[in-house]
């Protein structure tokens, strides 16, 4: 099926095929080129954040990251019900246990409910700042004093919130608000867990070149064109932040009057136009005729069968995963498109 309309596209109109192109004459492609340190400093800088270590995708930020902070077997880590499979899979991965913790109705973390889930072994927290809403990150910071806990941040869909954990990971993945193709970014103020993530991400190896690898670590590096795309991507984030707070103007006025369409609350900034609609399946399958390229929601961690839990059809998350649909954005959306959509919603709800 082709659609007049996608969910989403890269746009690629800034330095990046001059970056890419620099990268290739003076054959700088692997991740020993000077677009990964610029793309490392240039994303650090624009978080105020002091360190950037890039690495192969967002999933592999957040593995790294745990093995970082020397999470492992026995650990428990606090994960959201409602997010991407990727964070619960990178507890996974490093041998540790996911512990899922319900949403609120604007789909992040429910922070309420996530003293219950403490136990002796939780380590860390992973908030989600899910669909570009940032969650309630002064409740987990609170937490994670008083337990004692890290915390993960999940920002694969919020470049442009201020990371505040001890290391927020990004994606670079084709569909995020910047990219690189595919790619990843942890950002973290410690010099010493900075450390610590790139030698994980380098095979360990050591600075004197002895070859005695002290501990097992992961062949995830960045490449040179990928850090040059996403150098010139970092370079327009504003501009496409500021685009993307009109598209979500433009939806809200088109759809906050619709008999059937719940819009959800304003996002920190915008990744995906999400909202809940009755009849959700029928309303995806009218615009897919019509040219629209939607997506539903996410479904719980509880409901995926390498976590499956009987209480699934009982939370929050499942509920609000049943209606939700979410609605092309990209940049160089136009009004018009926009109103095309709008009027295709419109159009099925009878209003
Ligand atoms: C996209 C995404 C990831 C994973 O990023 P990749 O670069 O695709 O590995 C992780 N978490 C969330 C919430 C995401 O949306």
């Amino acid at each position: 099926m082709t659609y007049k309309y996608v969910v989403a596209k890269p746009s690629l109109t800034g330095r990046e095929l001059e970056y890419v192109t620099d990268g290739i004459k003076d054959g700088w492609i692997s991740s020993k080129g000077p677009h990964v340190t610029g793309f490392e400093r240039a994303f650090a800088d624009y978080n105020g954040v002091a360190h950037g270590v890039s690495c192969s995708s967002g999933t592999t930020a957040l593995m790294l990251a745990l093995r970082a902070l020397g999470i492992g077997p026995g650990d428990e880590v606090i994960v959201p019900e409602f997010t991407m499979v990727a964070t619960a899979w990178a507890v996974t991965y490093v041998g540790a246990t996911p512990v899922f913790v319900d949403c609120r109705d604007d789909l992040n973390i429910d922070t309420g409910a996530i003293e219950a889930k403490i136990t002796p072994r939780t380590k860390v927290i992973m908030p989600v700042h899910i669909y570009g809403r940032r969650c309630d990150m002064d409740g987990v910071l609170r937490l994670a004093y008083e337990y004692n806990l890290r915390v993960v941040e999940d920002s694969a869909e919020a470049h442009g919130v201020r990371p505040v954990g001890d290391i927020a990971c990004f994606s670079l993945y084709g569909n995020k608000i910047i990219t690189s193709g595919e790619g990843g970014i942890c950002l973290t103020d410690d010099q010493r867990l900075a450390d610590q993530l790139v030698h994980l991400r380098s095979m360990g190896f050591s600075h004197n070149h002895d070859f005695i690898h002290r501990k097992l670590a992961y062949s995830a590096r960045m490449t040179d064109m990928q850090a040059a795309v996403a150098q010139a991507q970092v370079e327009q984030l504003d501009d496409f932040l500021a685009e993307r707070r009109e598209i979500e103007r433009r939806y809200n006025e088109g759809l906050a009057d619709v008999d059937g369409i719940t819009v959800l609350p304003p996002r920190d900034v915008l990744w995906v136009y999400d909202l809940l609609a009755e009849r959700r399946d029928e309303l995806h399958d009218h615009l897919a005729r019509a040219g629209v390229e939607t997506r539903r929601f996410f479904r719980p961690m509880s409901q995926q069968p390498g976590y499956l839990d009987p209480v699934w059809p009982t939370l929050n998350a499942t509920r609000l995963a049943d209606q939700g649909l979410y609605l092309p954005v990209y940049i160089g959306l136009t009004a018009s498109d926009q109103d095309y959509v709008i009027g295709k919603v419109r159009e099925f709800y009878g209003s």
